[in-house]
Protein backbone atom coordinates (compact mmCIF):
# COMPACT_ATOMS: atom_id res chain seq x y z
CA UNK A 1 0.00 0.00 0.00
CA UNK A 2 2.46 3.06 1.01
CA UNK A 3 5.20 1.66 -1.38
CA UNK A 4 3.34 2.66 -4.67
CA UNK A 5 3.00 6.04 -2.61
CA UNK A 6 7.31 6.49 -2.97
CA UNK A 7 7.93 5.90 -7.03
CA UNK A 8 10.33 8.81 -8.79
CA UNK A 9 7.33 11.42 -9.14
CA UNK A 10 7.08 14.20 -7.50
CA UNK A 11 4.29 14.25 -3.86
CA UNK A 12 0.91 14.90 -4.50
CA UNK A 13 -0.31 18.24 -2.41
CA UNK A 14 -2.38 17.82 0.81
CA UNK A 15 -4.57 20.43 1.89
CA UNK A 16 -2.23 22.67 3.82
CA UNK A 17 0.97 22.02 2.29
CA UNK A 18 2.80 24.52 0.86
CA UNK A 19 6.29 24.99 -1.41
CA UNK A 20 9.36 26.47 -0.18
CA UNK A 21 11.30 29.21 -1.85
CA UNK A 22 13.06 26.13 -3.53
CA UNK A 23 9.97 25.20 -4.85
CA UNK A 24 9.97 21.89 -2.38
CA UNK A 25 6.54 20.71 -1.14
CA UNK A 26 6.30 21.14 2.87
CA UNK A 27 3.70 19.15 4.88
CA UNK A 28 1.47 21.79 6.10
CA UNK A 29 0.95 19.41 9.50
CA UNK A 30 4.73 18.43 10.77
CA UNK A 31 6.54 21.10 8.16
CA UNK A 32 8.83 18.46 6.71
CA UNK A 33 9.42 18.02 3.37
CA UNK A 34 7.66 15.71 1.35
CA UNK A 35 9.91 16.08 -1.59
CA UNK A 36 13.49 15.50 -2.51
CA UNK A 37 15.45 16.53 -5.25
CA UNK A 38 17.38 14.19 -7.51
CA UNK A 39 19.79 14.96 -10.43
CA UNK A 40 19.32 12.59 -13.25
CA UNK A 41 22.25 11.07 -15.62
CA UNK A 42 20.97 13.35 -17.92
CA UNK A 43 21.46 16.56 -16.21
CA UNK A 44 18.16 17.15 -14.97
CA UNK A 45 16.71 17.44 -11.69
CA UNK A 46 13.55 16.11 -10.71
CA UNK A 47 11.31 15.84 -7.60
CA UNK A 48 10.79 12.78 -5.82
CA UNK A 49 8.02 11.91 -3.19
CA UNK A 50 9.55 11.22 -0.13
CA UNK A 51 7.79 10.14 3.66
CA UNK A 52 7.35 13.08 6.18
CA UNK A 53 6.78 12.48 9.42
CA UNK A 54 2.84 12.45 8.99
CA UNK A 55 3.49 9.38 5.99
CA UNK A 56 6.11 7.51 8.50
CA UNK A 57 3.27 7.56 11.78
CA UNK A 58 0.52 6.83 9.36
CA UNK A 59 2.54 4.00 7.77
CA UNK A 60 3.84 2.18 11.14
CA UNK A 61 -0.21 2.89 12.55
CA UNK A 62 -1.42 0.75 9.40
CA UNK A 63 1.34 -1.89 10.01
CA UNK A 64 0.32 -1.76 13.78
CA UNK A 65 -2.87 -2.40 12.78
CA UNK A 66 -2.86 -4.88 10.63
CA UNK A 67 -0.61 -7.21 12.79
CA UNK A 68 -3.23 -6.89 15.44
CA UNK A 69 -6.10 -7.71 12.75
CA UNK A 70 -4.05 -10.93 11.64
CA UNK A 71 -3.41 -11.94 15.64
CA UNK A 72 -7.44 -11.53 15.90
CA UNK A 73 -8.08 -14.00 12.95
CA UNK A 74 -5.72 -16.21 14.65
CA UNK A 75 -7.08 -16.12 18.23
CA UNK A 76 -10.89 -16.25 16.61
CA UNK A 77 -9.41 -19.13 14.54
CA UNK A 78 -7.95 -20.76 17.59
CA UNK A 79 -11.25 -20.59 19.35
CA UNK A 80 -13.12 -22.18 16.58
CA UNK A 81 -10.71 -24.79 16.32
CA UNK A 82 -10.84 -25.42 20.47
CA UNK A 83 -14.36 -25.08 21.51
CA UNK A 84 -16.34 -26.59 20.04
CA UNK A 85 -19.16 -26.41 22.58
CA UNK A 86 -20.19 -22.66 22.04
CA UNK A 87 -21.42 -22.81 26.12
CA UNK A 88 -17.67 -22.86 27.05
CA UNK A 89 -16.82 -19.63 24.49
CA UNK A 90 -18.83 -17.40 27.43
CA UNK A 91 -17.23 -18.80 30.40
CA UNK A 92 -14.30 -15.73 30.85
CA UNK A 93 -12.75 -13.89 33.78
CA UNK A 94 -14.59 -10.65 32.28
CA UNK A 95 -18.09 -13.04 33.60
CA UNK A 96 -16.84 -14.23 37.02
CA UNK A 97 -19.24 -13.03 39.78
CA UNK A 98 -16.40 -13.17 42.09
CA UNK A 99 -18.32 -15.20 44.24
CA UNK A 100 -14.92 -17.46 44.78
CA UNK A 101 -12.36 -15.00 44.67
CA UNK A 102 -9.45 -17.45 45.76
CA UNK A 103 -10.07 -19.34 43.29
CA UNK A 104 -10.12 -17.08 40.67
CA UNK A 105 -6.86 -15.67 41.55
CA UNK A 106 -5.42 -19.58 41.20
CA UNK A 107 -6.83 -19.50 37.49
CA UNK A 108 -5.40 -16.31 36.78
CA UNK A 109 -2.13 -17.26 38.33
CA UNK A 110 -2.00 -20.26 36.24
CA UNK A 111 -2.45 -17.90 32.80
CA UNK A 112 -0.51 -15.15 33.91
CA UNK A 113 2.25 -18.18 34.42
CA UNK A 114 1.43 -20.36 31.80
CA UNK A 115 5.36 -20.23 29.87
CA UNK A 116 6.16 -22.44 33.28
CA UNK A 117 3.67 -24.16 33.04
CA UNK A 118 3.79 -25.48 29.85
CA UNK A 119 7.69 -25.81 30.04
CA UNK A 120 6.33 -28.54 33.33
CA UNK A 121 3.44 -29.87 31.56
CA UNK A 122 1.71 -28.48 35.10
CA UNK A 123 -1.93 -28.96 34.83
CA UNK A 124 -5.29 -28.52 37.21
CA UNK A 125 -7.50 -30.85 38.74
CA UNK A 126 -10.94 -28.94 39.75
CA UNK A 127 -13.04 -31.10 42.07
CA UNK A 128 -15.91 -30.14 44.23
CA UNK A 129 -19.95 -29.90 44.33
CA UNK A 130 -22.23 -29.45 41.23
CA UNK A 131 -22.80 -25.64 40.82
CA UNK A 132 -20.11 -24.53 42.34
CA UNK A 133 -18.16 -23.23 39.06
CA UNK A 134 -15.36 -25.86 38.08
CA UNK A 135 -16.05 -25.96 34.38
CA UNK A 136 -16.22 -22.14 34.34
CA UNK A 137 -12.73 -21.66 36.19
CA UNK A 138 -11.47 -24.46 33.66
CA UNK A 139 -13.30 -22.39 30.78
CA UNK A 140 -11.43 -18.71 32.32
CA UNK A 141 -8.58 -20.16 31.56
CA UNK A 142 -8.92 -21.76 28.28
CA UNK A 143 -10.48 -19.10 27.10
CA UNK A 144 -7.51 -16.19 28.53
CA UNK A 145 -4.60 -18.56 27.33
CA UNK A 146 -6.81 -18.24 23.58
CA UNK A 147 -6.58 -14.88 23.67
CA UNK A 148 -2.92 -15.08 23.70
CA UNK A 149 -2.64 -16.93 20.81
CA UNK A 150 -2.23 -20.75 22.94
CA UNK A 151 -3.92 -23.72 21.12
CA UNK A 152 -6.40 -25.25 23.48
CA UNK A 153 -8.16 -27.73 23.01
CA UNK A 154 -12.05 -28.11 25.55
CA UNK A 155 -13.55 -31.34 25.51
CA UNK A 156 -15.24 -34.00 27.17
CA UNK A 157 -13.34 -37.53 27.36
CA UNK A 158 -16.52 -39.49 26.53
CA UNK A 159 -16.27 -37.68 23.39
CA UNK A 160 -13.03 -38.03 22.31
CA UNK A 161 -13.64 -41.38 22.78
CA UNK A 162 -16.90 -41.44 20.88
CA UNK A 163 -15.02 -39.72 18.02
CA UNK A 164 -12.33 -41.66 17.99
CA UNK A 165 -14.25 -44.87 17.92
CA UNK A 166 -16.52 -43.85 15.51
CA UNK A 167 -14.23 -41.96 13.26
CA UNK A 168 -10.94 -43.69 13.09
CA UNK A 169 -8.97 -42.09 10.45
CA UNK A 170 -9.73 -38.45 11.23
CA UNK A 171 -9.68 -38.11 15.15
CA UNK A 172 -8.83 -34.85 16.79
CA UNK A 173 -5.09 -34.44 16.65
CA UNK A 174 -4.35 -34.29 20.22
CA UNK A 175 -0.54 -33.21 19.89
CA UNK A 176 -1.21 -30.21 18.28
CA UNK A 177 -2.52 -28.65 21.03
CA UNK A 178 -0.37 -26.63 23.68
CA UNK A 179 -3.22 -27.11 26.49
CA UNK A 180 -6.14 -29.85 27.24
CA UNK A 181 -9.10 -29.16 28.66
CA UNK A 182 -11.23 -32.39 29.64
CA UNK A 183 -14.86 -31.24 31.44
CA UNK A 184 -16.64 -33.44 33.88
CA UNK A 185 -14.31 -36.58 33.96
CA UNK A 186 -15.67 -39.92 35.75
CA UNK A 187 -18.59 -40.07 33.46
CA UNK A 188 -16.81 -41.86 30.89
CA UNK A 189 -16.56 -45.66 30.65
CA UNK A 190 -12.72 -46.96 31.01
CA UNK A 191 -12.17 -48.45 28.15
CA UNK A 192 -9.03 -49.11 26.63
CA UNK A 193 -9.71 -46.24 24.51
CA UNK A 194 -10.03 -43.53 26.92
CA UNK A 195 -6.86 -45.28 28.51
CA UNK A 196 -4.75 -44.66 25.44
CA UNK A 197 -6.60 -41.08 24.16
CA UNK A 198 -5.31 -39.68 28.21
CA UNK A 199 -1.83 -41.74 27.50
CA UNK A 200 -1.72 -40.01 23.93
CA UNK A 201 -2.22 -36.50 26.24
CA UNK A 202 0.45 -38.01 29.06
CA UNK A 203 2.85 -38.68 26.32
CA UNK A 204 3.02 -35.48 24.37
CA UNK A 205 3.51 -33.90 27.54
CA UNK A 206 0.31 -31.74 26.96
CA UNK A 207 -0.77 -29.82 29.90
CA UNK A 208 -4.09 -31.26 31.13
CA UNK A 209 -7.02 -29.41 33.36
CA UNK A 210 -9.71 -31.77 34.28
CA UNK A 211 -12.86 -30.84 36.23
CA UNK A 212 -15.08 -34.26 37.63
CA UNK A 213 -17.49 -34.63 40.19
CA UNK A 214 -15.62 -37.01 41.80
CA UNK A 215 -13.50 -36.10 44.60
CA UNK A 216 -9.66 -36.49 44.71
CA UNK A 217 -9.83 -39.88 47.19
CA UNK A 218 -11.81 -41.26 44.39
CA UNK A 219 -9.73 -40.78 41.76
CA UNK A 220 -6.78 -42.00 43.58
CA UNK A 221 -8.66 -45.28 45.00
CA UNK A 222 -10.82 -46.14 41.95
CA UNK A 223 -12.90 -49.50 42.59
CA UNK A 224 -12.18 -50.60 39.76
CA UNK A 225 -8.20 -51.21 37.60
CA UNK A 226 -9.19 -50.14 34.49
CA UNK A 227 -10.44 -46.93 36.13
CA UNK A 228 -7.41 -46.34 38.08
CA UNK A 229 -4.88 -46.68 35.26
CA UNK A 230 -6.68 -43.73 33.52
CA UNK A 231 -7.24 -41.51 36.94
CA UNK A 232 -3.12 -42.40 37.52
CA UNK A 233 -2.10 -40.57 34.08
CA UNK A 234 -4.90 -38.12 34.55
CA UNK A 235 -3.35 -37.34 37.91
CA UNK A 236 0.59 -36.99 36.66
CA UNK A 237 -0.40 -34.05 34.34
CA UNK A 238 -3.63 -32.06 36.35
CA UNK A 239 -1.49 -32.54 39.37
CA UNK A 240 -2.34 -29.53 41.62
CA UNK A 241 -6.10 -29.86 42.93
CA UNK A 242 -8.67 -26.80 43.21
CA UNK A 243 -11.91 -27.55 45.14
CA UNK A 244 -14.36 -25.15 44.30
CA UNK A 245 -16.65 -24.85 46.94
CA UNK A 246 -20.51 -24.25 46.29
CA UNK A 247 -20.66 -20.45 48.08
CA UNK A 248 -23.49 -18.51 46.55
CA UNK A 249 -25.88 -18.58 49.31
CA UNK A 250 -29.02 -16.44 49.76
CA UNK A 251 -27.24 -13.56 51.45
CA UNK A 252 -24.93 -13.11 48.38
CA UNK A 253 -27.71 -12.97 46.21
CA UNK A 254 -29.54 -10.01 48.08
CA UNK A 255 -26.77 -8.50 48.32
CA UNK A 256 -26.31 -8.62 45.05
CA UNK A 257 -29.38 -7.58 44.04
CA UNK A 258 -29.26 -4.48 46.20
CA UNK A 259 -25.97 -3.80 43.99
CA UNK A 260 -27.99 -4.37 40.77
CA UNK A 261 -30.64 -2.01 42.33
CA UNK A 262 -28.57 0.52 43.09
CA UNK A 263 -26.48 0.75 39.53
CA UNK A 264 -29.90 1.23 38.41
CA UNK A 265 -31.10 3.92 40.31
CA UNK A 266 -27.59 5.71 40.40
CA UNK A 267 -27.29 5.16 36.20
CA UNK A 268 -31.24 6.44 35.52
CA UNK A 269 -29.90 9.63 37.69
CA UNK A 270 -27.06 10.34 35.41
CA UNK A 271 -29.27 9.61 32.56
CA UNK A 272 -31.39 12.65 34.01
CA UNK A 273 -28.52 14.78 34.91
CA UNK A 274 -27.46 14.42 31.27
ZN1 LIG B 1 3.88 15.46 7.65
Amino acid sequence: MFDNLFKDAPAIPRAGDFKNDQGILICGKCRQARECLVNCPDGRTVKKHIRCQCDTEDEENYLRRKRHEEFQDRVAKLRRLGITDEAYTAQRFENDDGRNPDVTEKCKQYVAKWDKMREHYFGITFTGAVGGGKSFYACCIANALIDRGVKVLVTRLSDLVRNRVQDKGDFVKLRDFDLIVLDDIGIEGATQTAYNIVDDIYRANIPLIVTTNLSLSQLKESTSIEKQRIYDRILQRASYPIKVDVTISRLDIARKNAKKTQDILLNEENITKE
